[in-house]
């Protein structure tokens, strides 16, 4: 039996095949457990299970408000067992344990908000009222989208698992959920906890394995409604060709290469601090990552000085260690990408003005972790201003006036976030004119179960978090009720067409 079995039709088992593969803790390069490894054949197995709890309304039949409370048993449950998934998701992730308390502080805050939502469900929306050709009442309401699948990245992995749930589970669905293969651990728990909540059997599933098998028959399997993904913009693109053969609903939120833009009248202190949290927060493996520093000519020279000297002061370490603010990243792989990008940066022309290199001092020997790196001297079209590194590596780019800047901001195939430092009435003015999902102003990477967060451009379609998120698992189903029954009050009566007014 694998330590991390999948959770399919309400029992934890392993996969059809008995394959398992072994999660490695980021810090040490050590196994953490065995997880069975799902295939096609478990994944459809999820599937049927999700649907057979679909259409006998064991789960889409009832009340939003009933739902609702289920969810909030899920939030209690969350946090009964918060220590130790804190310690499992650090462990599985890398992540600090000041991140991974927060994630799990987070995950819970979502399943609460969304099962306040999920009353809001109940209530038909009234449309305007038309008169002619007769009377009628006419209204919306919001039915389930059906089975829903979701593929999530290793970044926030408790965390993602709980967004995509708590949505879907919120407005009705049945769910599958496949996180990613380098952190598979803190959602077999979870599965543990949806159950003991009340989730009735086959309505959540959750399944651990590769992409390109179990992922693609979430995407291809015509039971599917709906597919909601979360991952790289190259991923994205194939998955909206696969869905598009069976024309699944797809809500997708991909890549980044954010731009935080200092001001010239910004509070140097608080944009300094700000600017390295944007950009370094979970070694920059954050699809919101502030990657792109756009510091004006004017204050350029003593604003960088001071971001320098405070990654000086940031400190790479065991993420269990007090202090530590900067862990691995994720996996060999993603070491050797970003290891990849700064060599590319150097060749490229930019300075190197800090970082660089891997770190491997005592305890971290055999850990993934790279120092917080900076790049000055950058310009917009070098690859690090252009791709997404989701690593420890911030780029800084020169502007003259405001113009530039947004010029240079918008610069890229992406428009996940963006933030501004500076006096609120002129980067509110910016902030008009950025092509961003979210903009933060003298803020950073705050998101809440209230704000709606998603992509322009290629960072993605659709928006998740909030009234508007949620909406996205639903369909709109609009039903006009006519008042005025008699044949007379008929548009087709006489077999005229009256113009709708
Ligand atoms: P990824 O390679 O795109 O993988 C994401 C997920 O997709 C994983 O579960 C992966 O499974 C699965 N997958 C891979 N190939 C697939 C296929 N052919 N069919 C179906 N599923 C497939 O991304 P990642 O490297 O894990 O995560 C980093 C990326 O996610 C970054 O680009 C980042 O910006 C983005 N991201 C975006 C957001 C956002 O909200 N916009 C948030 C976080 C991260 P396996 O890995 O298990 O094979
Ligand atoms: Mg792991």
């Amino acid at each position: 039996m694998s330590d991390f079995q999948l959770f399919i039709d309400g029992r934890f088992r392993d996969a059809e095949s008995g394959e398992t593969f072994q999660s490695i803790n980021p810090a040490t390069g050590e196994a953490i457990g065995t997880v069975a490894k799902a295939g096609a054949e478990d994944a459809a197995r999820a599937i049927d299970a999700a649907r057979a709890a679909f259409d006998d309304h064991r789960w889409s039949g009832r009340r939003g408000s009933d739902r609702g409370r289920v969810l909030a048993a899920i939030a209690k449950g969350i946090k009964e067992r918060a220590p130790e998934l804190t310690e499992l998701e650090s462990r599985d992730s890398g992540a600090t344990l000041a991140k991974a308390k927060a994630d799990v502080g987070g995950a819970g805050f979502w399943f609460r908000v969304m099962g306040e939502y999920a009353a809001r469900l109940d209530d038909p929306e009234p449309l305007p009222q038309t008169i002619a050709p007769g009377p009628s009442y006419n209204y919306v309401k919001r039915d389930p989208v059906g089975v829903c699948t979701a593929i999530i990245p290793w970044n926030f992995p408790l965390q993602m698992a709980s967004w995509k749930l708590s949505m879907a589970l919120a407005a009705g669905n049945s769910v599958v959920l496949k996180p990613a293969e380098e952190t598979p651990c803190s959602a077999t728990v979870l599965a543990e906890i949806i159950r003991d909540a009340g989730v009735p059997q086959g309505v959540c599933n959750v399944i651990q394995g590769p992409g390109p098998v179990t992922g693609e028959e979430l995407i291809t399997n015509p039971s599917v409604d709906k597919v909601a993904f979360t991952g790289s913009t190259e991923v994205g693109k194939h998955i909206m060709k696969l869905a598009a053969n069976t024309v699944k609903k797809t809500t997708l939120e991909l890549g980044g290469k954010c731009p935080q833009i200092v001001l010239d009248d910004a509070d140097p202190e608080l944009a300094v601090d700000g600017a390295i949290y944007g950009a370094f927060f979970h070694q920059g493996q954050v699809c919101t990552a502030g990657s792109r520093l756009l510091v004006p000519d004017a204050i350029h020279d003593e604003f960088v000085g001071r971001l320098l000297e405070r990654v000086a002061t940031m400190r790479v370490g065991l993420p269990t260690e007090k202090g530590t603010t900067t862990g691995p990243v994720v996996s060999q792989k993603q070491l050797d990408t970003v290891l990849n990008y700064i060599e590319i940066g150097q060749k490229e022309g930019a300075t190197l003005a800090a970082g660089g290199q891997r770190v491997t001092d005592g305890e971290l020997e055999n850990g993934f972790f790279v120092a917080p790196t900076v790049f000055t001297d950058v310009t917009a079209d070098m690859t690090i201003a252009q791709e997404e590194i989701f690593g420890p590596v911030v780029t800084v780019l020169r502007y003259s006036d405001d113009e530039d800047a947004v010029r240079i901001a918008n610069g890229t195939v992406y428009g996940l976030a963006a933030g501004v430092w500076g006096s609120p009435a002129r980067a509110m003015k910016l902030a008009d004119r950025l092509q961003a999902g979210t903009v933060w102003i003298n803020e950073y990477h705050l998101l809440n179960p209230h704000y709606p967060f998603g992509g322009y451009k290629q960072s993605g379609i659709g928006r998740e978090h909030g009234y508007l998120g949620l909406l996205e698992y639903t369909e709109a189903k609009h039903v006009h009720l006519g008042v005025d029954n008699r044949r007379s009050t008929k548009r087709w009566f006489d077999g005229t067409i009256p113009q709708p007014r």
